[in-house]
């Protein structure tokens, strides 16, 4: 190999980019993987390294972390350079962060190099793969595997942010379930498809979901807005936005405050005890400049079904930057296996060692 040269580079730090380095590691493809820059502009978006998953608190439904604690474990586990900057255990299962830290900590052990910085900048018209970093470096490389995942979008306001994971959350499939949410109210914000399933899935714990939206009909597809509106557990507050998520620092979220978008003047205060921002996501492509191929919704497009490649050939997609359907942990991981396997038999089949 040319020095300077890699096989794979892998971008991204979500459960998909530490899969894929686990599986290239093991195949002897020695990979690097840019986890993110830790910059102000990333912690605004919701994208420093590690992750989504580093975002919340506890994760209920990643196979292999059934209640339990686990100090000892992450102790024996976790590099102590990078354990002493993590809070304590606070049990009962894994948290998102502790997670992550995991799965990086693996990818590490089986020899994956990892640069805290943001890829930039990429050329796919020529061979090898040019990356240019936000450091100003560029890297070369034979193949690539795109796993930067997505953010959840949510209003911006200011007590959305101070209560993340205290009542706000943008997944009801991740938190719905959830004991601070069971038997309670709790608000959904949007119109489209996402917000009918996300107002469905949450009236099956919930005393009743409040879908709060600004128009007078819905986005969404009629079937699943018939749906919605058909599910005695759902009420729909039409014309409506949300101007501030309610709470205190002991109880978190108590509740929103509505105001009407046909009368600025009226508004209205309803309990809850979770809020939900379920206006849609933007999937992390836009520093791939046009050259892959991509859906409506700049997702990147799997050209081939039940594989990982791109519209370039050699260059991979695993992750929620190309499934803005499934978005969980556990299938993110999965296609970055899936890449990582696609990734080393596309290398073999082209002769590089
Ligand atoms: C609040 C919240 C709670 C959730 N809870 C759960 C849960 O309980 N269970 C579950 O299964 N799922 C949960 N999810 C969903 C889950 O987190 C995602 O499905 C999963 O993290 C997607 O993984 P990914 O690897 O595709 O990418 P992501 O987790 O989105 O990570 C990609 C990361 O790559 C890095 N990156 C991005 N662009 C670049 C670049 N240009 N250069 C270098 N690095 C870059 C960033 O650090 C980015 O965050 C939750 C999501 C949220 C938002």
């Amino acid at each position: 190999m040319q020095e300077g040269l890699e096989r794979v580079v892998i971008i991204g730090s979500g459960p998909a980019g530490w899969a894929a380095a686990i599986y290239a590691a093991r195949a002897n493809l020695h990979p690097l993987v840019f986890e993110g820059a830790v910059i102000e502009e990333n912690r605004v978006k919701g994208t420093l390294p590690l992750g989504q998953l580093a975002l919340t608190t506890e994760v209920e439904n990643y196979p292999g972390f059934p209640e339990g604690r686990l100090d000892e474990y992450l102790n024996a586990a976790i590099d102590k350079d990078r354990r002493k900057y993590m809070p304590p255990h606070s049990g009962p299962g894994v948290s998102g962060p502790e997670l992550m830290e995991l799965m990086r900590q693996q990818a590490v052990n089986f020899g994956t190099r990892v640069t805290t910085d943001d890829v930039i900048e990429v050329n796919f018209r020529q061979h090898p793969f040019e990356l240019k970093l936000l450091g100003g470096q560029k890297i070369q490389s034979l193949a690539v595997i795109v796993a930067t995942g997505a953010r959840a979008n949510y209003l911006g306001l200011e007590s959305e942010e101070r209560f993340k994971n205290r009542g706000v959350s943008a997944c009801a499939v991740c938190d719905g379930a959830l004991p601070r949410f069971r038997k309670k109210p709790l608000v959904v914000v949007g119109g489209g498809d996402t917000a009918m399933e996300e107002a469905g899935y949450l009236s099956k714990f919930a005393s009743t979901v409040y879908l709060v939206h600004r128009r007078d009909q819905f986005r969404a597809s009629k079937i699943m807005a018939d749906r919605t509106l058909a599910n005695k557990n759902v009420s729909v507050k039409w014309n409506s936005r949300v101007d501030e998520v309610l709470g205190n620092d002991k109880d978190g979220v108590t509740g929103v405050r509505l105001r009407s978008t046909t009368d600025e003047k009226k508004t209205e205060e309803l309990d809850a005890a979770g809020y939900f921002a379920a206006i849609g996501h933007t999937p992390n492509t836009d520093f791939l400049g046009g050259q892959l191929e991509l859906t409506e919704k700049s997702y990147i497009k799997w050209t081939t079904a039940a594989r990982t490649y791109t519209s370039v050939e050699g260059v991979f997609a695993a992750g929620d930057v190309a499934d803005d359907y499934y978005r969980q942990a556990i299938t993110a991981a999965g296609s970055g296996c899936m890449a990582a396997l696609d990734a080393e038999r596309w290398l073999a089949s082209k002769g590089f060692e």
